[in-house]
């Protein structure tokens, strides 16, 4: 278990599982850059920032729910957290009779990617919130602008396995206060950090690095 005071952003996961390195310049270098992609991302989520809550039949939605898990050591806010009205199970409500299922909606811009960053994002909400309520919440849902459409999500093992060993990996990453190198993947195009982080011109002075110490080590061979 975590203390309070080393819990990490709930949305480090999400860049962690899309590249290390950038996981580590924004989250140890505090770098950002914001391109079109990201303006759109936070567009579509400052409308979804505003807390609120609103009740429609047996539908109940929280806005900007602040999220924490001291076993996975992070915290965050969800966009929307629906209750949905059940007969077993689910959690009660102060406000409300009855019992209620939870159900997290993240809001993203774009269409679904090919990479798992959105989903173990959203699982990490769900883990949180079953920590804070003490309810089982088996799926949730990711809304993409995108087209407009919701995917539905289940939390199934393997989902919460790499979920929890992400957590790790950036506590480890975090507490090591090193960032990684770049290795060019397809995602670099996308992604905002690209003219700080520099990729293709970074990994090309490694390898004309690993050249120039080859070409010693052998002159020194040659030497002795
Ligand atoms: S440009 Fe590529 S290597 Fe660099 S931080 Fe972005 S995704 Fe990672």
């Amino acid at each position: 278990m975590y203390e309070e005071t080393d819990l990490l952003p709930l949305s480090g996961l999400a860049q962690l599982a899309y590249c290390e390195r950038r996981a580590a310049l924004i989250h140890l270098e505090q770098q950002w850059e914001e391109n079109r992609f990201t303006a759109e991302g936070r567009v579509l989520h400052d409308r979804a920032d505003e807390p609120e809550t609103e009740s429609r039949g047996d539908l109940r939605v929280a806005r900007a729910l602040r999220l924490r898990s001291l076993r996975l050591g992070l915290s965050g806010v969800a966009d929307v957290v629906e209750f949905h009205r059940v007969e077993s199970g689910g959690v009660a409500l102060d406000d409300c009779e009855g019992l209620w299922q939870p159900f997290p909606v993240e809001y993203k811009r774009g269409k679904p990617k090919p990479i798992n960053c959105d989903r173990v994002q959203l699982c990490a909400q769900a883990m949180c919130l079953e920590e804070m309520l003490g309810a089982a919440i088996p799926r949730g849902a990711l809304f993409y602008a995108r087209p407009r459409r919701r995917q539905e999500v289940e939390f199934d093992e393997a989902l919460r396995g790499e979920t929890e060993h992400l957590a790790e990996r950036l506590h480890a990453l975090i507490a090591s206060g090193v960032t990684p190198p770049p290795v060019p993947i397809p995602a670099c195009e996308f992604c905002s950090l690209f003219s700080r982080c520099m990729p293709d011109a970074l990994s090309r002075t490694r390898r004309v690095g690993a050249y120039i110490s080859h070409a010693i080590r052998e002159a020194s061979d040659d030497v002795a």
